[in-house]
């Protein structure tokens, strides 16, 4: 259980204005964040909470694709990524001066690192096939970075890669990931708003990538549904703008919408493994290319999405699964040590509970606090609901309450 009255940080009177969006001013507000500098955040004791819960549910999801959590470092080396011939060609990518007279990147994203070093592992097809992921923060120089959370030069992606050792066999573990992709968003309650949508695959391949974009009034992307087939599309891969065809059923019957990426699965066939020479031995004995595919969930963003596409007048709503506690129980008077004890009973109920213990501070502040925090259900312990024997347990989205004995 967390008490408020051990907590070093306060929430603020008003939402500090943040010029494009609510949901920042409002984590700023409920001390889940604070700024350090122009588009860089500390993540505050609330905020990771929840960001650990995100992280445990896109976890799970990776490991039922029997996935491997690695985790590689943030540095690299120049040569490496001359390799690849990327220290030039990424406009992004941060690059640092050490002492050695070396230079070495910031990674941006992993694939330079990962196929080397999965390569080491691959000489047979008995070794093949294979997915290996990390949750780990990237830097990317970003030329158009936002003051929220959306986009940042430091950011937190999960990143997965799998190798195999034939296109077939690619294609049906990636059927598997959108499954396991679909879960994550439902668990995350983003999945009737997010849209599988095609994209382009850039000049690796001729498939289309996909994106996952959650529609979203203020977000960065526009997205093309077909009102028949529901597909989506990327503006980038609608050609004609005023004439849409969809890709799928040629309908022109569409809608468009704001949407914020969220995640993608991305096509890169043999475009690493070539440059760092990963092949394999099939059982015909013939050297073979093996085949690579990526896919990424921005974990950050995704949790001010999060917070973006649930809050409400009254500040942050968290679906109860990733709140950074189910039960907010509000303390007046002398009564810690009678919440404490409903906390035990509770917290042996596997709900996590914060107390609001704070000497001086009115009734009326701490429900609206409880309120911006966004927990889900709120409790009163005070004299006179200690005298009736029992507690009135109102939930964060309705006015309803329920009589619940002591
Ligand atoms: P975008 O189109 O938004 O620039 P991207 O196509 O470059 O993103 P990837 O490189 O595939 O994205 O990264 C995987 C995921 O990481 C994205 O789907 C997005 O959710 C997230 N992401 C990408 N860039 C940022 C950023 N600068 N800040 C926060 N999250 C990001
Ligand atoms: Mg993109």
């Amino acid at each position: 259980m967390l008490q408020l009255s051990k907590f070093p940080v306060k929430t603020l009177k008003s939402a500090p204005k943040v010029s494009d969006n609510r949901s920042t001013s409002l984590l700023l507000q409920a001390w889940f964040i604070r700024q350090e500098m122009a588009w860089v955040y500390n993540y505050l004791p609330l905020w990771l909470k929840v960001l650990r819960k995100i992280e445990n549910i896109v976890r799970q999801e990776m490991n039922s694709l029997w996935a491997q959590e690695i985790l590689m470092p943030a540095l690299w080396s120049k040569e490496h990524w001359e390799t690849t011939k990327r220290w030039d060609s990424i406009d992004v990518l941060f690059h640092l001066p050490a002492s050695d007279n070396k230079e070495y990147a910031l990674n941006p994203t992993h694939e330079d690192l990962v196929t080397p070093l999965m390569s080491e592992f691959v000489q047979s097809y008995k070794d093949l096939e294979f997915g290996v992921y990390q949750i780990q923060n990237k830097f990317r120089n970003e030329k158009r970075a936002k003051s929220g959370l959306l986009r940042g030069r430091e950011f937190l992606m999960k990143d997965l890669y799998s190798f195999h050792k034939s296109e077939e066999t690619l294609l049906s573990y990636y059927e598997d990931v959108k499954v396991a992709y679909k879960k994550v968003f439902d668990r995350l309650g983003l999945w009737s708003d997010t849209y599988e949508t095609l994209a382009s695959g850039w000049d690796f391949t001729t498939l289309n990538s996909h994106e996952y974009q959650t529609i979203l009034s203020i977000g960065e992307d526009e997205i093309y549904i077909c009102n028949d087939c529901k597909t989506a599309h990327n503006k980038e891969i609608v050609d004609l703008v005023n004439w849409f065809s969809c890709s799928k059923c040629n309908s022109k019957n569409h809608s468009v919408e704001k949407a914020c990426e969220v995640g993608n699965i991305f096509p890169l066939m043999t475009r690493f493994t070539e440059a760092f020479d990963m092949k394999y031995t099939d059982s015909d004995w013939k050297t073979k290319e093996v085949y690579m595919w990526c896919y990424g969930i921005g974990i950050s963003r995704v949790m001010w999405v999060i917070a973006e596409y649930f809050m409400d007048d009254k500040g942050l709503v968290w679906p109860e699964n990733i709140a950074p506690a189910t039960h907010y129980i509000i303390v007046m008077w002398d009564n810690l040590d009678k919440a404490k004890d409903l906390a035990k009973k509770l917290e042996s109920e596997w709900k996590e509970v914060i107390i609001d213990d704070r000497e001086k501070v009115w009734f009326g502040q701490k429900a609206s606090d409880a309120d911006l925090l966004g927990i889900p259900y709120r409790i009163v312990i005070s004299d006179k609901t200690l005298e009736t024997g029992w507690y009135e347990l109102k939930s964060r989205n309705s006015e309803e309450t329920q009589i619940i004995p002591l």
